[in-house]
């Protein structure tokens, strides 16, 4: 069995020039290396009580799921505008160039919840910040944010301070 980061495929320039995109598809594809990964999460977790685990759109879902279910905790998936068909809370955050939205559902989260946010990759940080707000505004308590890869060279973790950060793999 290899070791996680040879399932990681980095993609030059995608989506744009000048980036270089960490594709988990061939972690995906390989069972084992799945729950290898998948285990890892776990560890950095260290044991702690989670009620429900936040997953960011679209590569938070993956292992957001799947870390709900070995931790009987619920799944909340947070979306992009529109998407989510009940009463939502929004938060908008920067982008390199403009800012963009993310969505939850208001009833997703009863106050005092022990929340997991989960995301792929933490890059500058913007997104997990946004959903730190949205948690919090919903009365949630933030146990830890997760990611399968953290690109320390763009500091994200510097927005996220307050909180536990876990990461399976360092860039
Ligand atoms: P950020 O808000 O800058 O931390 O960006 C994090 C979000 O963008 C996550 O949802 C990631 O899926 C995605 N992302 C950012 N940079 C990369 C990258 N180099 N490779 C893959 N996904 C990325």
């Amino acid at each position: 069995m290899d070791a996680i980061e040879t399932y990681i495929r980095d993609i030059l320039d995608f989506p744009k020039p000048g980036i270089v995109f960490k594709d988990l598809t061939p972690l995906l594809n390989d069972a084992k290396a799945t729950t290898m990964c998948l285990d890892a999460l776990l560890y950095q977790l260290g044991g702690a009580k989670i009620d429900k685990v936040v997953g960011m759109e679209a590569r938070g879902f993956f292992f957001g799921t799947l870390l709900a279910q070995k931790l009987n905790a619920g799944f909340i998936p947070v979306r992009k505008p529109g998407k989510l068909p009940y009463k939502t809370l929004s938060e908008t955050y920067a982008l390199e160039y403009g800012t963009d939205i993310l969505e939850i559902h208001e009833d997703a989260i009863t106050k005092g919840d022990r929340i997991l946010i989960h995301d792929d990759v933490l890059a500058t940080g913007g997104t997990a910040e946004a959903v730190c707000r949205l948690v919090e505004r919903l009365g949630g308590e933030i146990v830890q944010c997760n990611f399968i890869m953290e690109l320390e060279f763009l500091k994200g973790g510097e927005k996220l301070k307050p909180y536990s950060i876990g990461s399976v793999l360092k860039y």
